[in-house]
């Protein structure tokens, strides 16, 4: 099963995506926890991808669809992938149409997790994010058992660059403008599944079981 999560920064793509990860035992693939990795490493492609991310805009195409058909080519996507944060723009994902198609692939699911604007600036606030591992908490919505600790690792929680107030609200222009036509493009391809990412997380999750099959 190939599947892309679709939906706004902080709607909750990464949080459904590890469930669904876990349940259907596929890899969870974020671009944004590769590019998180690599500025932690100190790689130049880390270098490349900080200034962008910071300043709440893309990282270009060039530097990210490689990236991607490449990590999608590993053995362990051979029976299928969750997407998380890619595609972000048209070009994007018709080069991924393409490199499927060469391959006789397809997306199976595009999962479009909505929720409005007003929600997403107060969550991303209160997101927390493991230096560590990259699990993900919310300081009031999915607290950690010790205050700023990773409740898995041990390490320190932080509040991400690019979930400050004025970065997110750059970025969501950003989604507006770059991202959001993928649903009409996906939508077009007869794949595009919509839920409510206002619900409770379980509840989002349980709508997501219900379309992919328990
Ligand atoms: P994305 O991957 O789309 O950027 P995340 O999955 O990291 O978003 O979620 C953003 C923040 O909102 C996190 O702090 C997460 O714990 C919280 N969150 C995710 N889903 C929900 C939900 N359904 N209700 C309330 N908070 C949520
Ligand atoms: P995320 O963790 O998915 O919220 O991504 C964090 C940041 O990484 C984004 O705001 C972008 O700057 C960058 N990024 C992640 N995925 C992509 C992508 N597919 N295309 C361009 N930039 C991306």
């Amino acid at each position: 099963m190939k599947i892309i999560m679709l939906g706004a920064p902080g709607a909750g793509k990464g949080t459904q995506a590890k469930m669904i990860s876990e349940k259907y035992d596929l890899p969870h693939v974020s671009t944004g926890d590769i590019f998180r990795a690599n500025i932690k490493n100190g790689t130049e492609l880390g270098k490349k991808a900080k200034a962008f991310m910071d300043a709440g805009q893309l990282v270009p195409d060039e530097l990210t669809v490689d990236l991607l058909l490449d990590r999608i080519s590993k053995e362990d996507c051979k029976n299928g992938y969750i997407l998380d944060g890619f595609p972000r723009t048209i070009p994007q994902a018709e080069c991924l149409e393409k490199a499927l198609n060469a391959r006789g692939e397809a997306i199976d699911f595009a999962i479009d997790v909505e929720v409005p604007d007003e929600n997403i600036v107060k969550r991303m606030g209160g997101r927390r994010a493991c230096v560590s591992c990259g699990a993900t908490y919310h300081v009031v919505n999915v607290p950690p058992k010790k205050e700023g600790i990773c409740d898995k690792c041990g390490s320190d929680l932080i509040l991400r660059d690019d979930d400050k107030p004025e970065t997110v609200q750059k970025r969501l222009e950003v989604y507006h403008a770059q991202t959001k036509p993928l649903i009409d493009f996906y939508g077009a391809k007869g794949v595009l599944k919509e839920f409510d990412g206002t619900q409770e997380m379980s509840k989002v999750f349980a709508d997501i079981v219900q379309v992919l099959g328990a």
